[in-house]
């Protein structure tokens, strides 16, 4: 009744672009939350047939969970809860960001019991005003991290940062920022491999900013990070298509008022097209009476309102019956809306759209690794 294609050659052909850009950065592939909403295990799998270096996630569990499906790539979880226990994270080769004292020293612990060094990336607040310590807090956590890798607990293996990509002399300033915490880190002796720093928008717009390691989240998935921008600019190509089939259609006279509120009338004997898809589903509901959707090539207004399980479209005396396939959104290329048609039309950004997909939709893959 209702699918989310992913097609995931698109996100290994999407890799491979980010990586042309890139030169010689290793590639951390970020698939937190579902990766974004595209299936966090058949996404890192095809991420990792595809030659990614890292794999990146929020939350430890997240991370877990790749190891339980037997995904032996680097990975680095970066938030963490305040009383977290960093036991299984660190016996199952996790590596761990760090952005204070008292996460380190949990960290350091962890290791202890276990007897194993736990691999950690340092993380500076340079002024996105997230996580990771700030320029206050960094000489001392310096200091206690020296300590804790010579008593053999932790190996620091990265010094990372996030940008806010407000302007380009907001982001130039916490780039200079970034290289000033990381030669206080050479002074106070803490050794690291990998400076990271760019995620998809920062990794297209400062070449000079890529170091040995660049963060690419949504640009994976066929998104641009820019709204000034589309995916094609960069050749990107969208991996997710949203699709559902008309449940059924029904013949209606003049005047009939359509879903809750009215939001449309008919202004004609029309025909009703009902989709089995709503806010449940992840399609907000500021798209009633904003968004298009596509059927058989020509774009519908939904202009009704959205309701939990599904909407209603006015197709007029087009013949569009029951089974017929609706796409909510996908490749644009193909002459459908795009994600990011949709959330101009919710007053949001694509990121949001795609994470969000879920609730009763199933996901079909294309090019999945068995
Ligand atoms: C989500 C996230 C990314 C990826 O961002 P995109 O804009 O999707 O590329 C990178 N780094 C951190 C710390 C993140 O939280």
């Amino acid at each position: 009744m209702r699918e989310l294609i992913i097609d995931l050659d698109a996100v290994a052909a999407n890799l491979a672009t980010m990586r042309a850009r890139v030169g010689k950065a290793l590639v951390l592939g970020v698939v937190k939350a579902n990766a974004y909403g595209h299936g966090m295990i058949q996404v890192a799998r095809k991420l990792e047939a595809a030659g990614v270096d890292y794999l990146g996630v929020a939350d430890i569990d997240e991370a877990l969970e790749l190891r339980e499906a037997s995904i032996d790539l680097p990975i680095l979880a970066w938030l963490h809860d305040p009383q977290q226990n960093f036991v299984r994270a660190v016996d199952a080769g996790i590596e761990l960001g760090v952005a204070n004292i008292a996460q380190v020293e949990a960290i350091a612990k962890a290791a202890e019991h276990l007897g194993r060094v736990a691999r950690i990336h340092l993380k500076i607040d340079t002024g996105l005003g997230r996580n990771g310590a700030s320029e206050q807090q960094w000489p001392q956590l310096l200091q206690t991290v020296h300590g804790l890798v010579a008593e053999g607990f932790v190996q620091v293996v990265g010094i990372f940062s996030h940008l806010s990509c407000t302007t380009e002399a907001d982001d130039l300033a916490q780039i200079v920022r970034f290289d000033k915490a990381v030669e206080q880190a050479r002074a106070a002796g803490v050794e690291f491999e990998l400076r990271h720093l760019t995620a998809s928008d920062g990794s297209i717009k400062y070449p000079q900013a890529h170091y040995e390691m660049v963060r690419i989240g949504v640009a994976l998935y066929g998104l641009s990070p820019f709204e000034e921008n589309s995916a094609a600019d960069f050749n990107l190509r969208p991996a997710m298509t949203a699709t559902a089939k008309v449940s059924l259609v029904k013949r209606v006279e003049a005047g009939e008022g359509v879903s809750y509120g009215y939001l449309h009338r008919t202004v004609s004997q029309s025909t009703l097209a009902l989709i089995a898809v709503g806010y449940a589903e992840g399609l907000p509901r500021a798209a009633s009476g904003k968004a298009k959707v596509s059927i058989k090539g020509k774009t519908y207004d939904v202009n009704s309102r959205v309701a939990m399980d599904q909407f209603v479209l006015d197709v007029g005396n087009d013949s569009v019956k029951a089974g017929d396939l609706v796409t909510i959104f996908g490749d644009p290329a193909s002459g459908v809306p795009s994600a990011d048609d949709l959330a101009a039309a919710c007053g949001t950004i694509n990121y949001e759209i795609v994470t969000r997909m879920g609730g009763r939709f199933k996901r079909s893959y294309l090019g999945e690794e068995v």
